[in-house]
């Protein structure tokens, strides 16, 4: 697997070669192609194995595909990224931000410590990817402030330290809330907890381990 042999938008790949990613890690190799297919994923990858980019490059090609082909007048989110922490919902967004550069992507982040209405304000402003902590999300949603039935991807990042976080009936709550999603979880171990949850979400989800 290349990069180029991937069919993604022009400016996608620009990006790819701006960031200097020449070929992709082992666990791109792996989670790329599978999540092309639009299968659900059970992933185990650490912090330093290039996982950001195996779940942020196939949504912005994802999402891009889609806003070119329709209209860019109502951008409801396409794909919503869930992480334990407010510190990696942001890194997360900066990398985004660096692989869209200059292409119809917009993010949100929906995370605790900033003000709601600035966050309500942007999401109405029109996005494709939210980016967000569990219990942000969930106000959000008990507010009816987000739409999140056009989600189609959704990725859990460290979803053991999610469930060890006390998270678990959260995320299962804002999973309930969207329509059938390619669901993407990411877990430095995959304990039998984090495998249930997975087959909670998707029961014939496909485990990848690097
Ligand atoms: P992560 O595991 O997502 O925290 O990524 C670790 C670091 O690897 C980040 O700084 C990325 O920018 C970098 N990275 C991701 N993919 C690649 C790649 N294919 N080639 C080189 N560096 C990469």
């Amino acid at each position: 697997l290349s990069f180029s042999s991937c069919n993604f938008p022009q400016k996608l790949l620009k990006n790819i070669e701006a960031a200097e990613y020449d070929s992709p890690t082992p666990v791109q190799m792996q989670a790329i192609p599978a999540a092309l297919t639009g299968k659900s994923l059970l992933v185990s990858a650490d912090t330093g194995s290039g996982k950001t980019a195996s779940f942020l490059v196939p949504i912005v090609s994802h999402c891009v595909n889609i806003r070119l082909e329709g209209s860019l007048h109502q951008r409801k989110p396409l794909a919503m990224v869930l992480t334990p922490t407010r510190e990696l919902c942001i890194q997360v967004e900066e990398h985004a931000k660096l692989l869209a550069k200059s292409l119809p992507f917009k993010t949100a982040l929906v995370v605790g410590g900033d003000a709601l209405a600035g966050q309500r304000h942007r999401i109405e402003g029109g996005v494709e990817l939210v980016i967000g902590t569990p219990g942000r999300l969930i106000d959000l949603l008990t507010k009816h402030d987000i739409e999140l039935d056009g989600v189609t991807i959704f990725v859990l990042d460290e979803v053991d330290s999610m469930l060890q976080r006390g998270f678990r009936d959260q995320v299962m709550q804002i999973f309930q809330s969207l329509s059938q999603p390619q669901v993407l979880m990411y877990s430095a171990t995959i304990s039998q907890d984090v495998e249930k949850m997975a087959k909670a979400m998707e029961k014939d989800i496909i485990v990848i381990s690097v």
